[in-house]
């Protein structure tokens, strides 16, 4: 691993290094040293809540500064582990005392693991893969138009753009209809919320769905998926009779999602409903 320089910057200042909160100035520093394709205006934008056009990333640019983090810096360990960088730099000969605790602050911190992992899956696929993202990024109106792009919108992002790829329509994987792809999300099949980072790095974890309720009846649990991938409508809420006509219109769909990889995931979900007494067929 090579490890460059720190540089010293003589105008450098500790106004913004100390102006910001450990979790911010953690995810400059990452973002900066894993991510190379992340401007000081960006950085501004996304991570510091800044209108860049004012700030112009002279705030993140400052911050970086401040810890001897240069241009040479950027992206230097976009294809490392985060734990390698970490020892790496505790063995060089250079003092990265403060960029370590930077590293290892909210080092549990799922979210960011679960992105820098994905991006590195993604770089691997496709080497447009980053430029693919930021398109992305950029088009989405919740995303691009918002101050602050969270983690877990960027860990949406990346997913869709690893599973719809460069494909134009995909199947709702419960309705079974073809839709553009601007009108399809992802489905944790599983709760995200309970799922273990290697599971949030499986690309089964989700499924394509569209966004006329498929998503919204099987993440509120008005249907599931049975062990033989067909879908089936839980009967344990009073629903309007209109709706049960949608659900029963479903019911003995071969959902397209379902394989192998997603079986265990469909059925930890059936499993919480059983435990709750949820499940209960129409
Ligand atoms: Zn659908």
């Amino acid at each position: 691993m090579d490890i460059p320089d720190l540089v010293q910057y003589p105008k450098a200042r500790s106004d913004e290094y100390d102006k910001y909160t450990p979790e911010q100035i953690s995810r400059v520093v990452k973002q900066w040293l894993f991510i190379g394709d992340t401007s000081h205006r960006e950085l501004d934008r996304e991570i510091l809540g800044l209108d860049s056009g004012k700030s112009k990333g002279f705030e993140s640019m400052n911050i970086l500064h401040y810890l001897g983090l240069g241009p040479v810096f950027k992206g230097v360990f976009w294809d490392c582990a985060l734990d390698n960088v970490i020892d790496g730099l505790r063995r060089n000969c250079q003092d990265f005392t403060d960029i370590i605790d930077h590293l290892e602050w909210e080092e549990r911190n799922l979210d960011f693991k679960v992105c820098h992992k994905l991006t590195l899956i993604g770089n691997a696929r496709d080497r447009n893969f980053g430029r693919r993202l930021k398109e992305y990024l950029e088009r989405d109106s919740d995303i691009g138009g918002s101050d602050n792009v969270d983690l877990y919108r960027k860990e949406q992002a990346i997913l869709k753009v690893l599973i719809f790829d460069t494909l134009t329509e995909l199947q709702c994987s419960i309705c079974l209809t073809r839709f553009p792809t601007d009108l399809m999300t992802l489905a944790y099949i599983k709760p995200r919320s309970q799922c273990s980072e290697l599971e949030r790095l499986d690309l089964s974890i989700v499924m394509p769905v569209c966004q006329f309720g498929c998503g919204s009846l099987y993440k509120h649990n008005y249907l599931v998926v049975d062990d033989r991938g067909r879908i089936s409508a839980v009967d344990y809420k009073l629903v309007p009779d209109s709706l049960l006509l949608t659900l029963k219109s479903l019911e003995g769909n071969k959902c397209s999602w379902f394989s192998d990889g997603t079986r265990k995931y469909f059925s930890y979900t059936r499993q919480l409903l059983e435990h709750t007494g949820q499940l209960r067929f129409v």
